[in-house]
């Protein structure tokens, strides 16, 4: 009785302290100090809350007044290999491969790298598959993987096994290893398997002597170990996909993910690491420039992270011109009428313009304008250089 009292008058206040602030009211605060919820700053140390009620998160969509002419774009400046492709069900049959193909040169794709972690008797039936389709042969290229579950003593010496009979069968690199590895994956033991888990070390070295590069990808944005608020950039995706958060009672903390994987490429050095989604350190360019001073061994891809991009593009720019030999072009999710976006970001200088899913980023994108020679390694060259001959 006494709770639901206090509950009722608790809402009451709040309801009150909402409401105190009217239509088109001003409120003053401290220079420098945030307003409160409810009003927007309109000179230094003043608040005032719109006469209208404002159109929700979801619905605000205003229509830029830049003047600028409409990018049709299709095919990159240069051929291109996707290094994060997932391409799965387009690989199932010949028709199903040609017709990929045709996709693929309506973008001036060249080369596919399926990143989709086939092993043993499917690497070989996908690889003879596409080996039957002359002209695709070259063009899609496939990646192994291996199940991190259940790791101990034991592990390594038979991934090693598959992963040289994988090589056999024509596979170019280890991946895509998936966020789950140091997440959420359980050693034999049930403790969770940290990325530098030394039971891991033998497989590492295989990959480094057979001259297999590791394409990983390691945690996921940081704002999704945030808390979901009104200061969170990712709150519209944590809402429409709930599942994306990582509570912390249940899983590390995004810098422990990030401490662990360094600790990896360093008790590595041998071992070639191409780092999804620059790392989701896109947001901190210092760290990736850091991250590639430290670990000569360390390489990224884009995939999945323009908006990152698009929104620091002289941070990017001089990432790009300093660092041209360690950044892979690569897409992940498979969705032709969007591989466009990337070549305007890496390739023009547009100003202001729409990112492809705007519930990533509700900001908008600016052309990088990156010289041909950056572009083609880029493009291709890096990936050409990385992958197992
Ligand atoms: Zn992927």
């Amino acid at each position: 009785m006494r709770s639901t009292l206090s509950l009722s008058l608790f809402l009451t206040l709040a309801t009150v302290a909402r409401a105190q602030i009217a239509p088109g009211q001003e409120v003053n605060v401290a220079i420098g100090a945030e307003c409160p919820a409810g009003t927007v700053s309109i000179r230094p140390g003043r608040c005032r809350a719109p006469t209208m009620t404002p159109p929700n998160l979801v619905d605000y969509r205003p229509r830029s007044t830049v003047a600028a002419a409409p990018t049709t774009q299709r095919k990159a400046k240069f051929p291109v290999t996707d290094w994060h492709g997932h391409p799965q069900g387009s690989l199932g049959s010949l028709a199903a491969i040609r017709a990929l193909g045709l996709t693929l040169d309506s973008l001036n794709i060249r080369v596919m790298v399926a990143a989709d972690r086939l092993s043993g008797d499917r690497l070989r039936a996908t690889r003879a598959r596409l080996d039957s389709v002359p002209e695709m042969r070259d063009r899609i290229k496939l990646m192994a993987g291996y199940d991190f579950r259940d790791v101990g003593p034991a592990w390594a010496a038979k991934a090693v096994k598959q992963l040289e009979a994988d090589v056999a069968a024509g596979a170019v690199a280890v991946g895509e290893i998936q966020q789950g590895f140091g997440l959420s994956t359980k050693k034999a033991d049930g403790t969770r398997l940290t990325l530098n888990d030394p039971d891991l070390a033998p497989f590492w070295e295989a990959c480094a002597r057979l001259k297999m590069p590791v394409f990983i990808h390691v945690a996921d944005p940081a704002q999704f170990f945030e808390p979901i608020d009104a200061n969170n950039e990712r709150w519209l995706e944590l809402s429409l996909f709930p599942g994306r958060r990582y509570d912390p009672a249940q899983f590390p903390a995004f810098e422990t993910l990030m401490k662990e994987r360094d600790d990896l490429f360093r008790r590595q050095p041998r071992t070639t690491f191409v780092i999804a989604h620059l790392g989701w350190n896109g947001n901190d360019v210092p760290r990736l420039r850091a991250l590639f001073d430290k670990y000569p061994n360390v390489y990224s891809e884009i995939g999945a992270v323009l908006y990152e991009i698009g929104r620091q593009p002289r941070a990017y720019q001089d990432l790009f011109m300093h660092y041209p030999d360690r950044i892979l072009f690569g897409k992940d999710s498979f969705q032709p009428d969007e591989y466009p976006y990337f070549w305007r970001v890496l390739e023009s200088r547009d100003d202001y313009f729409d990112y492809y899913r705007p519930y990533h980023a509700f900001w908008k994108l600016y052309g990088l304008g990156l010289p041909d020679a950056v572009l083609k390694k880029v493009y291709s060259e890096n990936a050409a250089r990385l992958m197992r001959k």
